[in-house]
């Protein structure tokens, strides 16, 4: 076991608010400690300035105008940057002393605390050591293993959301050069069922909103979303909503502090005051019983509509929409009371959630994945848009949908063209740039690459960033999966376990982070990425590189294409990687809405076109905006079954594991928790902090998690609430929400146990 001994558990009372002085202390704490006094101080002085470098952990916007002088981030996001910019290095030494064995018994946290990746390693099938090798020769070796497939299908390019737009777009070319659609991406784990309830409502599996909209709304809903931890810099924007004079209404099963009170740390009054109030309703909903709380505020917000004709925008909805009676009619077969129980909320809370958003004009909602990894994920969040859609809070200033995305560059990604399902009009302009035929068959996305692994169906595993056996479910069938390939490469920046559980031959290849220095030729370098609300803007790292050997990802996508496709297609892969303008241009011939690239990026960028913030919903089949019926959510749960979600704690950012604290909801020095109701212990005699074991079953396969200390914590009775990656090992790979494939990460059924030792 790697590290100092491992200090005790220690449980205090949640928090009852975000950020403040302790937010800037542990931010402070964490750069310093990692990256010494002077390059902290440089770093984050260039962090999120327009002169400086994107934020490499959530997708949160970027004031368009005036920014804050050297503090325009959160303690998460400094948390990032320190984690790259850290000072320690996994170098060829480090791999020379470390056998994979050893480390892949460390923890998450131990392994990222490793340091930076500064050389190119191979392991070769058979050898528990990684060896350093030449770049020229990793290339090759990817090369020769591509192309002795029996078919370009049996290759993954899969893509993390932290690659930036030039590097996701040669990344897809040479996908799609080589002849396969298979590039899952991090997208799939988490808001795929996003894209695909907003294509198929509004037209764009986009949000609509702009930072902006934020401060002009009447009433915010915040639901399945934990802004203080996963986007803190959000609590600034509802900080402004609330001194607007709108209001907030928060759904989720778990009161977070950050959605309680904010204490701005760019506010010299609320270190000695209580800071800004965020929420002004608290509904605290069971585990993905949402949609049957919204119908329940829609059926009420109906009743009074029937009589004053003023709830409902019926003009919006006559001229705007289709299935308005359909919508109305299912509702009718519900009583208001059957809902609250089962979505656990007493009448008079919904009641006084329909006080607020009845005379409202201008509601946003925003939500995250307590929304999309359901199995009725999609249907989550096609509720959410009947409700804007009643309400005629789409297509207008301070109104619409507010999908929060959690990796820096996710939908930047996806806009470039990384997605397994070909696009006719994509094909033909890469057809009419490059002169090849893409792949017109649908590709496959991470659970299905993850179930063609295991079958030894795909053979070779490339990864543009991520930690691919970390962040997708069940773990044990993903190492299996991976575990199957000939070869496995991961491009990354740090350390983790996707270096650990390996193909047969393994390759990393280590690649600049956003804070550094992209140096070609004497030409400082940018790249370009695309903000939670559609805003694409450049990125320029300011920092000496962790080592020489590094390269950036566009060089090296374009370096495995070159070797792998030879003169097989028409691109001049090299050139492109070593000047981005070129692979702008080469964007904007063949993406809609990057016209023009270079020169609209320069200051602070364009937004990408989007009808559904103009209320345009001409390219839907009917030319019109659609209400959806959803269903009922069921969960048939025994008398001694919970629901389990699994989440992020404070001191995280998805796979990455900053910390090993969970200040916000009073967790200290430990990760292997579940939050349960008091109730719930009581009835199971379980005492906090006993250690309990926790299994799933689906399709008669069993899966256990064990040896979790349980916390008493204010979460509805039968829901349990535990930590992701750990609890992935019980989320079953055939699970998924219905249309978008994304796991049942947030409404696992477990049932526990006292833990024995043996
Ligand atoms: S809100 Fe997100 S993007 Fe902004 S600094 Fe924090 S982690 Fe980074």
């Amino acid at each position: 076991m790697k590290g100092k001994p491992k200090k005790k558990i220690r449980i205090t009372p949640p928090a009852d608010f975000a950020a403040g002085m302790k937010g800037v202390a542990v931010a402070m704490d964490h750069a310093v400690s990692q990256m010494g006094p002077i390059r902290a101080m440089k770093a984050l002085s260039k962090l999120n300035q327009k002169n400086g470098f994107a934020c490499p952990g959530c997708a949160w916007p970027d004031p368009d105008d005036k920014r804050s002088l050297f503090t325009e981030y959160c303690e998460n996001g400094a948390k990032a940057v320190a984690e790259e910019a850290t000072l320690k290095r996994a170098d060829p030494f480090f791999f020379s002393q470390l056998s994979v064995s050893d480390m892949l018994s460390w923890s998450d946290y131990d392994i990222g605390k490793s340091g930076r990746l500064t050389h190119p390693m191979l392991k070769i099938a058979g050898d528990d050591f990684y060896q350093p090798i030449e770049w020229e020769e990793a290339f090759e070796l990817i090369a020769q293993h591509l192309n002795q497939l029996q078919s370009p299908d049996e290759a993954i390019f899969y893509t993390s959301g932290r690659s930036s737009n030039e590097a996701a777009f040669l990344w897809g070319l040479f996908a799609r050069a080589f002849g396969t659609n298979n590039m899952p991406d991090c997208s799939n784990m988490c808001h795929e069922s996003t894209g695909v309830a907003l294509s198929q409502t509004l037209g764009i599996g986009k949000g609509s909103v702009v930072l902006d909209d934020l401060y002009k709304a009447d009433v915010v809903i915040v639901i399945g979303q934990n802004p203080g931890t996963n986007h803190p810099r959000m609590l600034q924007a509802l900080e402004q909503l609330k001194a607007n004079d709108g209001m907030v209404i928060t759904i989720n099963p778990l009161e977070e502090a950050g959605l309680k009170r904010f204490k701005n740390p760019q506010r010299a009054r609320d270190y000695v005051t209580n800071g800004t109030t965020i929420t002004d309703l608290f509904l605290q909903v069971k585990i993905n019983e949402d949609v049957t709380l919204l119908k329940a505020i829609m059926k009420i917000l109906a009743k009074r509509d029937e009589v004053s004709h003023d709830v409902f925008d019926h003009d919006f909805i006559r001229d705007k929409t289709i299935g308005y009676q359909e919508l109305i009619d299912d509702l009718k077969q519900y009583s208001v009371e059957d809902l609250a129980t089962q979505c656990g909320i007493p009448i008079d809370h919904i009641e006084k959630a329909c006080e607020i958003i009845a005379p409202a004009k201008k509601i946003i909602i925003c939500w995250a994945m307590g929304l999309t990894q359901h199995k009725n994920g999609v249907e989550n969040i096609k509720e959410c848009v009947n409700l804007l859609l009643l309400k005629g809070s789409i297509g207008k200033e301070g109104a619409g949908t507010c999908p929060v995305r959690g990796h820096s560059n996710v939908q930047g990604d996806r806009s470039v063209g990384i997605m397994h399902h070909p696009s006719p009009q994509l094909n033909k302009a890469l057809k009419d740039e490059f002169g090849f035929d893409a792949p017109e068959t649908s590709g496959l996305d991470t659970v299905n690459s993850i179930q063609a692994m295991h079958e030894g169906k795909a053979k070779v595993f490339i990864g543009l960033g991520g930690n691919f056996v970390s962040a997708a479910s069940d773990t044990t069938y993903t190492f299996k999966a991976i575990r199957n390939c000939d070869l496995t490469v991961q491009i990354s920046t740090k350390l983790n376990r996707s270096h650990l559980v390996t193909g047969k031959t393994a390759l990393i290849l280590p690649t600049l982070g956003r804070s550094e220095k992209d140096v070609k030729n004497g030409n400082h370098r940018v790249v370009t990425i695309e903000s939670s609300m559609g805003k694409v803007h450049k990125s320029e790292g300011h920092l000496n590189p962790a080592s020489d050997v590094l390269m950036s990802e566009p060089e090296i996508v374009a370096h495995i294409a070159d070797k792998t496709l030879r003169k097989k297609v028409n691109v001049d892969w090299l050139t492109l990687a070593t000047d981005y303008t070129l692979i702008r241009d080469k964007i904007g011939n063949v993406i809609h809405g990057f016209n023009n690239y270079n020169k609209r990026v320069e200051d602070s960028g364009f937004y990408l076109p989007n009808h559904s913030r103009t209320g345009d919903f001409s390219n839907m089949p009917e030319g019109r905006a659609r209400f959806s019926v959803c269903a009922l959510p069921k969960h048939s749960l025994t008398e001694d079954q919970f629901i389990l979600m699994t989440m992020r704690s404070h001191d995280q950012f998805n796979t990455t594991i900053y910390g090993m604290h969970d200040r916000y909801r009073g967790v200290y020095n430990e990760r292997r928790v579940v939050f349960m109701n008091p109730k719930d212990m009581e009835k199971n005699q379980f005492q906090k902090l006993d250690l309990i074991d926790l299994e799933s079953e689906y399709d008669g396969i069993k899966r256990k998690a064990e040896k979790f200390y349980v916390v008493p914590y204010n979460i509805p009775q039968q829901n349990l609430a535990a930590y992701f990656p750990e609890m992935n090992v019980l989320v079953p790979i055939n699970h998924f929400a219905d249309q978008s494939n994304t796991p049942i990460s947030k409404s696992i059924i477990v049932s526990v146990k006292k833990h024995i030792s043996s």
